[in-house]
């Protein structure tokens, strides 16, 4: 990186062997890419003249946005080129994020840096009693990073993902250029970004729809052990109006704990009462999660919610129940910190496998999969969620894939492995899982997306490829940024 010394950014631009180890992994602690250099910008201009800079070289380096750097397999990597490490920005300036209202067209919304973190969004929004419609499961991830994916979580059925609720955005291309866009704007590059995987420009700035914010949640889980009344109850809810604001659903196989690190609802009792159920049963058990949002003394939820549950067929007496502030049940699963921070995630790795199943093959996962695959490998560790999505609030025209169904069920195999080569036997499952989705003609996608070959993300972007190669062309055609996706870089 010599060449770059004569540049402005130059004294923020790190080579000393703390920057360059912490941007070398990820989340997924699976490997690492070692980057020349790590970028701490303190404004926008210092990124667009980092990409300007590469483009003007016969050979540019590779570029990658870091959020929180929460991937697991190095998408936000850049091996040999340049980590611009995101939070630098709000470590620097201060949070962005800029609530507003726009009585005639917007509503009220907020604009906020790429490298905000959802966590800190939700905590200044409600400020003015207002917060983001869809969500993640965790809030540690940042704008940037979700929106390069799609952002899915329990509000997604009835809002659509993060990616469905961007107003606008300004994005530096990989040609160094600051746009704005939005779908009236640049609305080639405004959508090829919501769920482009970080391929045609970093954002810097994101317009997303607020709300007014509930004050209290009901929280609820239900347990079953018959597949086709989980997913029909989980069809159900997603399909009435005035239903609930959130549903997802898990797997609670005999070897999995009822808590995890993804949330601790269950009390030491509920806990062991679930338990005997599981030994008791041959098969897997289902957890359904709901939630109803509700206003202090506005109507009575109580009774709303046991209508609602009076429809549903799970194990009777098998139905718990927590009332918390809508803030608590947002930010359910706490930090993990820093991508691999503590000595303990040093050592663990998350070789996870996120999929969208198309629904009219649900059953056949679920005998597969589920109860074949996942049940046989005694040693999954971590939750397992499985609930589903509508596809009508995902705009076809955005870089994010889903199945050609109207509703497509998501699987979060989250795996943790704690020892060395752990990891390889997780991945042995993850394999199996998309061999025996081929084999059985299961168009699966893949979420988080990581593909061993170009033919693979062919299949995976089907008839968009053509559309989603163009776009590369168009803003990004010297192919320097997210080298770590491995969809252009492939030789890398
Ligand atoms: C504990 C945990 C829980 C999770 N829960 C959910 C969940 O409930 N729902 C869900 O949808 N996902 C979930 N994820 C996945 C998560 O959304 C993605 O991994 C996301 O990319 C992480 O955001 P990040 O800020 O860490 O991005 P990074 O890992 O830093 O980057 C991801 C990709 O986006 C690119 N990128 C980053 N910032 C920008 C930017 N400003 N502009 C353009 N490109 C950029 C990077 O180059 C990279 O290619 C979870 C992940 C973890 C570790």
């Amino acid at each position: 990186m010599n060449h770059m010394q004569s540049l402005e950014i130059s004294v923020r631009l790190h080579t000393d062997p703390d920057s360059i180890k912490k941007n070398s992994k990820d989340y997924g602690n699976l490997g690492q890419e070692i980057p020349s250099a790590v970028l701490r910008p303190s404004s926008i201009n210092d990124i667009i003249t980092l990409i300007t800079f590469a483009n003007n070289l016969s050979t540019p380096f590779t570029i990658a946005a870091r959020g929180s750097g929460h991937s697991v397999r190095g998408q936000a990597s850049a091996r040999g080129g340049v980590v611009v490490d995101m939070k630098s920005l709000s470590r620097i300036n201060g949070n962005k994020i800029r609530v507003s209202w726009n009585p005639n067209t917007l509503g009220f919304y907020a604009d906020v840096g790429g490298e905000q973190r959802w966590i800190d969004i939700l905590l200044a929004t409600l400020e003015h009693g207002l917060a983001p419609v869809s969500w993640t499961d965790y809030l540690y991830l940042t704008v940037g990073g979700t929106l390069s994916n799609g952002g899915i979580g329990g509000q997604c059925f009835s809002h659509g993902p993060q990616i469905s609720n961007v107003l606008e955005m300004d994005v530096i291309t990989g040609k160094g250029e600051l746009m704005t866009c939005s779908k009236y704007i640049n609305f080639e590059l405004f959508y090829a970004v919501l769920g482009g995987l970080g391929q045609f420009g970093v954002i810097t700035r994101a317009r997303i729809v607020l709300e007014k914010a509930p004050s209290r949640a009901k929280w609820v889980r239900l347990i079953y052990n018959d597949f086709s009344k989980f997913t029909k109850d989980q069809e159900h809810l997603i399909s009435i109006s005035n239903g609930p604001n959130y549903v997802e659903g898990s797997l609670i196989t005999n070897h999995s704990s009822t808590n995890n690190w993804r949330s601790s609802f269950y009390s030491p009792s509920h806990q062991s009462k679930i338990f005997s159920l599981s030994h008791n049963t041959q098969g897997l058990l289902y957890s359904l999660e709901l939630v109803k949002y509700y206003h202090h003394n506005l109507y009575d939820i109580d009774k709303e919610l046991g209508l609602l549950l009076k429809e549903l067929n799970y194990i009777p007496g098998f139905m718990f129940k927590k009332d918390v502030s809508f803030f608590d049940f947002l930010s359910r699963v706490g930090s993990r910190g820093d991508a691999q921070s503590t000595e303990e995630e040093q050592t663990e790795a998350h070789p996870w496998l996120n999929l969208f199943v198309p629904k009219s093959r649900v059953s056949d996962f679920n005998t597969g999969v589920l109860l074949n695959i996942i049940h046989r490998y005694n040693l999954i560790s971590g939750p397992i969620l499985f609930y589903p999505l509508i596809r009508k609030k995902w705009d076809d025209r955005m870089s994010a894939v889903t199945p050609d169904e109207d509703i497509f069920y998501t699987l979060g195999l989250l795996h943790t492995s704690y020892k060395s080569n752990e990891s390889e036997i997780f991945d042995k499952v993850n394999d199996e899982i998309m061999e025996f989705c081929e084999k059985g003609g299961i168009q699966v996608k893949q979420y988080l997306p990581h593909y061993k070959s170009r033919k693979d993300w062919i299949k995976h972007f089907g008839p968009k490829w053509g559309h989603f190669q163009e776009m590369k062309m168009k803003f990004d055609p010297k192919m320097i940024l997210s080298p770590g996706q491995r969809i252009f870089n492939f030789e890398i």
